[in-house]
């Protein structure tokens, strides 16, 4: 039985790790459950899981899901702080990181520092600090499973390799809703329309991070700090099948690929019984559904954020920290219709700009970058045209 901390449990990943608990009630238990400020939600999650605690982040919710849980024997908790302590508790086994952006940094940190198994869907957080992270977890000696379902295919593929056997990695990105489309047409589109990913259904954030392709630059960086790669050794092809998750190429050059109907609860499923691999009952990959599998070269020109992100990737310190604030910052105003689509990537450089850089941050330099970063990209947003009329 492994009990679980479910951060983020209102989500997109959070409900989808709760399918599986549900799907597998002898494997699994939730001790916690948290969410940002969807009380409704946590409060019918909390009745129907009778976690040991729950944690309302947004304080103004607290008394709405104190109240309600009153007569039940669960716990309930608000602000940053009860987030991180809970995920330290002894009776919590496996913390599945699936709050969204750089608020997940603190409890995964939390988590690891209490030595806890991590299962991390929030790959802001090893955007952020990937360095700091992953030496974290090397002296507490924790594993961090991936979720995202490209790194889970890597990690996938990884199992009975040795690492030092890889050449390098390919993640495959699905080139989102506006794949083939030019700045002519970008100029235009609106966040519902960039909400209509092909082929994954996700949180607001990140679907538009598949549109602008934030998100397989995010996740450049991710794998880089997960398998210990060099700069050189990431790469990426575009798949828009979605049906291969991504791939290994070792030094013999062979290939590997991991590969699945387009279906988060499978690596969720994956990491969260990692090392065992549990059946279920889910539609299979059938290949004659899939005749053609297409693969071409990511459009770096186009898709600008792609190319900024694979800058800040090479550029190291907090480079990388300031490229998540920032694009935080741009998409929530772009899902307000308070910037335009492609003016997100000038914001984002302007404010790579402007940051000072630091060669080798430390913790406290990553909270400064992110604070720093978020106040130029604001300015910014408030300057665009859009937010003007
Ligand atoms: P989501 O927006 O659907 O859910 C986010 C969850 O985090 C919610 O439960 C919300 O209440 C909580 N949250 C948000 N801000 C918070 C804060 N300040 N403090 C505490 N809790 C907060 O997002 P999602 O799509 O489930 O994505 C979660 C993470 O997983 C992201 O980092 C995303 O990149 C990653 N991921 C998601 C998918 C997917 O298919 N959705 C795939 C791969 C990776
Ligand atoms: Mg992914």
């Amino acid at each position: 039985m492994k009990r679980l901390a479910i951060m983020g449990s209102t989500g997109s990943i959070g409900t989808q790790a709760l399918e599986v608990v549900s799907a597998n009630p002898d494997r699994f238990e939730v001790e916690v459950l948290s969410a940002n400020r969807n009380s409704e939600l946590l409060i019918e999650q909390a009745r129907k899981y009778n976690p040991n605690a729950v944690v309302i982040a947004d304080e103004s919710k607290y008394k709405e899901v104190k109240d309600a849980l009153q007569s039940l024997p669960i716990k309930v908790f608000t602000g940053e702080q009860s987030l991180a302590e809970v995920t330290q508790w002894d009776t919590v086994d496996t913390v599945l990181g699936a709050i969204v952006g750089f608020a997940g940094l603190h409890s995964t940190l939390a988590a690891i520092e209490a030595g806890k198994t991590i299962a991390l869907a929030n790959k802001e957080t090893l955007v952020v600090a990937g360095e700091l992270v992953m030496r974290k977890a090397a002296e507490k000696k924790v594993a961090i499973i991936p979720v995202d379902s490209e790194h889970s295919a890597i990690f996938q593929c990884l199992v009975g390799e040795n690492p030092d056997a890889i050449e390098k990695v390919i993640l495959t990105a699905s080139g989102g809703p506006f794949l083939g489309r030019k700045p002519n047409y970008l100029v235009n589109v609106k966040a519902s329309h960039a909400l209509q990913h092909p082929n994954w259904s996700m949180g607001a954030k990140i679907s538009i991070d598949s549109a602008t392709l934030m998100n397989k630059g995010l996740e450049m960086i991710e794998a880089k700090w997960l398998f210990g790669l060099t700069n050189e050794q990431v790469d990426v092809v575009v798949h828009p099948q979605s049906v291969i998750h991504s791939m290994v190429q070792f030094i013999d050059g062979s290939v590997k690929s991991q590969m699945g109907l387009p279906d988060m609860r499978l690596p969720i499923q994956y990491a969260l019984a990692f090392p065992h691999r549990i059946p279920n009952n889910y539609k299979r990959l059938e290949f004659k559904d899939y005749p053609k599998l297409t693969f071409e070269v990511a459009d770096y020109k186009t898709f600008r954020n792609l190319a900024i992100a694979k800058e800040a990737m090479i550029r190291g310190g907090n480079a990388p920290c300031v490229l998540n604030a920032a694009n935080e910052v741009v998409v929530n105003a772009f899902l307000q219709n308070k910037v335009g689509f492609l003016e997100m990537s000038d914001m984002i450089e302007k404010t790579l700009e402007k940051v000072t850089f630091i060669t080798s941050p430390e913790a406290e330099d990553y909270m400064k970058s992110d604070a720093e970063a978020r106040e130029y990209a604001a300015e910014f947003v408030k300057k665009s045209q859009l937010s003007i009329y």
